[in-house]
């Protein structure tokens, strides 16, 4: 009798667990910026661009504060698959290979019971692992006619990137994977990427649309370490009229015929980049959002809406014409931050707001979380589950740590660490090609949100630079980086390539 009962109890327990598992959606852009979603407000939101993303802020909760540890593609994707630093996931930069042996959670998951599926753009070379199902672009891929890669090798597609991946990911969830399992499926998204094509039925979006500057389009980088000037991410100097403009007297297109019959200077022409830029980005993020709609639609169409969960987010934020720039890297906010909203029904109270910091080494050990299965202790983030479910715990971080190593390289964005709070950000700017081989900059976000002028050297901040440099050492401590000398975390990640001169 009593061995019965415990089979009766067993299966139903069992049973129940296996249904009751969540499934997850995690819908993955490259480069978009949150100035783009309207959800988060700005200059940006009346034009409308995000309302499939939107909704998951409605329906769910948008976090205003989640950053990144590394503004930077791949090396934000390491961090996504293993929960740590880059510094512990050995992706530093985008030319680092990227070791798939190591411990990543969709391993974790798939030990578990879980299927894993990863679909898109992952920008780490070599095979995946820890994916039952995984077709991904080559590299950066191409907006039109992609390849993918599988396990069996590389086939070419019809069609506009954003719209196909999504048509893989929807055919796997439909067709390919284990209905009796739960699921981890991962929409890798290759835009809104440079070099921002959009899709044919979007070249004539925004046509007519003037779209608003941000008020430091013409930043002179006073009142700043010289990073902020020495950079080469600038709309007037580094943004290309053939690549990036689509602009050139080679090209058949109505932009080039115009821009030619009237060609620009100067800040106008600084003016009208900035124009076609957004608009090519917006067209690109335009698709992106369409696409995360048609994942949605699907889900309430096949019963799946109830349980699970979607989570949007990008491998990193993105300069739209602030302090004159495109691209990211830097610690200020529009590259430090990224968006993340997540719909959970009947867990995330509708239209909840968040402004805990959060940061990107996050997203592993909450999946995790989620799915049931035990963090592993060496991971760097911490589960975000409780702060889904309206919960503060009193001990939730008061810093975040940041760090930047691709130096020389592309863009000539020095290298930088730094420690950022609700209110203030210390970034301290290292090894070559910088002023005495290190510089600081301190920001108080709630006077001069825009971090246009550096407050490191006035006395009325003494205590609160003192406060930061203690925490950024504590923060070393605290992710295992080295703590003694300027040049610790130079000599951790050397380079003997000579930075081009400029
Ligand atoms: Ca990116």
């Amino acid at each position: 009798m009593r061995n019965i009962m415990w089979t009766i109890f067993f299966v139903l327990t069992l049973g129940l667990t296996a249904a009751d598992k969540p499934n997850i959606i995690w819908i993955f852009s490259d480069d978009h910026s949150y100035q783009t979603i309207g959800a988060y407000g700005g200059r940006l939101a009346h034009l409308n661009n995000s309302p499939n993303i939107d909704s998951l802020a409605k329906e769910g909760m948008i976090f205003n504060r989640c950053y990144v540890g590394n503004s930077i593609c791949a090396p934000a994707r390491a961090t996504l698959l293993t929960g740590k630093h880059s510094h512990k996931n050995g992706k530093f930069d985008n030319r680092d290979p990227f070791n798939h042996d190591q411990q990543q959670f969709q391993k974790l998951l798939q030990k578990s019971g879980y299927q894993t599926a990863m679909i898109g753009k992952i920008h780490l070379h070599g095979k995946m692992q820890g994916f039952d199902y995984w077709e991904v672009l080559p590299g950066q891929g191409k907006y039109y006619d992609p390849d993918f890669v599988t396990e069996e090798g590389k086939t070419s597609y019809k069609g506009y990137v954003t719209d196909i991946i999504t048509d893989k990911a929807i055919d796997w969830l439909d067709k390919k994977r284990d209905k009796n399992k739960p699921f981890m499926c991962m929409i890798h998204q290759k835009a809104p990427h440079r070099n921002w094509q959009p899709a044919q039925r979007h070249m004539e979006l925004y046509e007519d649309i003037e779209i608003p500057e941000p008020a430091n389009l013409f930043d002179d980088y006073s009142n700043r370490a010289t990073p902020s000037a020495t950079q080469d991410m600038s709309l007037e100097k580094t943004m290309r009229m053939k690549q990036d403009l689509k602009t050139d007297p080679s090209l058949d297109n109505k932009r080039s015929k115009d821009f030619y019959a009237n060609p620009l200077t100067g800040k106008a022409l600084v003016k009208w980049k900035y124009q076609q830029y957004l608009k090519d980005f917006m067209r690109c993020t335009k698709a992106v959002d369409e696409n995360v709609g048609r994942v949605l639609e699907y889900l309430k169409e096949s019963g799946l809406e109830k349980n699970t969960i979607v989570m949007y987010s990008s491998d990193q934020g993105f300069y739209m014409g602030e302090h004159g720039w495109f691209d990211k890297r830097m610690m200020y906010e529009e590259s430090y931050r990224t968006p993340f909203l997540v719909k959970w029904p009947g867990t995330i109270k509708p239209g909840s707001v968040n402004t805990d910091l959060v940061q990107n080494i996050d997203f592993a050990p909450t999946f995790l979380d989620i799915c049931g299965v035990e963090i592993p202790a060496d991971m760097d983030g911490v589960s975000v589950v409780p702060l889904l479910k309206g919960e503060k715990p009193a001990d939730w971080r008061k810093h975040l740590y940041y760090t930047y190593y691709e130096y020389p390289a592309v863009h000539s964005v020095r290298r930088h660490e730094g420690v950022s709070g609700k209110r203030y950000k210390l970034i301290r700017y290292y090894g070559p090609d910088v002023e005495n081989g290190e510089e600081w900059e301190l920001f108080d976000l709630k006077t001069d949100p825009g971090e246009m002028n550096s407050q490191y050297s006035n006395p009325e901040y003494a205590s609160v630079v003192a406060e930061l440099k203690k925490e950024l050492i504590n923060m070393r401590k605290k992710y295992q980086l080295p703590t003694e000398g300027p040049d610790a975390l130079y000599k951790i990640v050397p380079r003997k390539k000579k930075p081009k001169k400029k």
